[in-house]
């Protein structure tokens, strides 16, 4: 059966031989000088896909790593916004020092309370909540400071001093470095207080305190 030409097969050979073609011979196929040669066409397509796996390879890894960091800045987003900041995180020079207070005593108030001018503001929360740089700095003191209690001073690179009084606990050491949003204590009343809360220094140069409620609105933040 197979060795009988097939009408089909027969009418398609007197086609192309009427064209002037023929059908290759199973023998004809191959020849040993094509296959050896190196095509040197061929070896440039090759090397050209090397180089585009090694691009797309390299394209992932940047991809990876850009995914890593929108993720990083979406997580700071997050924080950065819990502390009243809900601009460009990459942008941010200061924070809110803590979550959520109310605003009690304000800057310049007179009191029993205080010996002279109230030289801060007063930020009533809990007892135990996280406390935060409002600016990245270096911590210059941690420490019991009579009336202020457990206070801890980050000095920023422009020399301001910022006060954070009254903690519970205290969660870094001198010589530390801090930056914006970082945890630096807990809200407490150590100190001469009345109740928990925070009270906020600001101290240009180390000098005589301003006022933390200008001085925060000044960074673009709404205490
Ligand atoms: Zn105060």
């Amino acid at each position: 059966m197979l060795s009988v030409p097939r009408p089909a097969s027969l009418l398609l050979v007197a086609l192309l031989a009427t064209a002037g073609l023929a059908l290759p011979s199973p023998r004809a196929d191959a020849a040993p000088e094509v296959s050896v040669r190196q095509d040197p066409h061929q070896a440039e397509v090759l090397a050209l896909a090397r180089q585009v796996r090694a691009r797309q390879r390299s394209l992932a890894a940047l991809n990876r790593q850009a995914d890593a960091r929108d993720r990083a800045l979406m997580g700071r987003r997050a924080v950065l916004a819990t502390y009243g900041w809900t601009g460009d995180p990459e942008r941010v020079t200061a924070v809110l020092p803590l979550a959520s207070y109310t605003l009690s005593a304000g800057f310049g108030l007179t009191g029993p309370l205080w010996e002279a001018e109230h030289g801060g503001q007063d930020f009533s929360a809990p007892a135990g909540e996280q406390v935060v740089a409002v600016a990245a700095g270096t911590v210059t003191d941690v420490g019991d400071a009579g009336p202020y209690g457990l206070r801890t001073v980050v000095t920023l690179p422009d020399g301001t001093e910022v006060w954070y009084c009254h903690q519970t606990d205290a969660e870094v050491v001198a010589g530390q470095a801090v930056d914006v949003a970082d945890p630096i204590g807990t809200v407490g009343s150590t100190g001469n207080t009345t109740g928990p809360h925070l009270h906020l220094e600001v101290r240009p140069d180390g000098g005589a305190p301003v006022d933390p409620y200008d001085w925060l609105v000044g960074a673009g933040l709404t205490p």
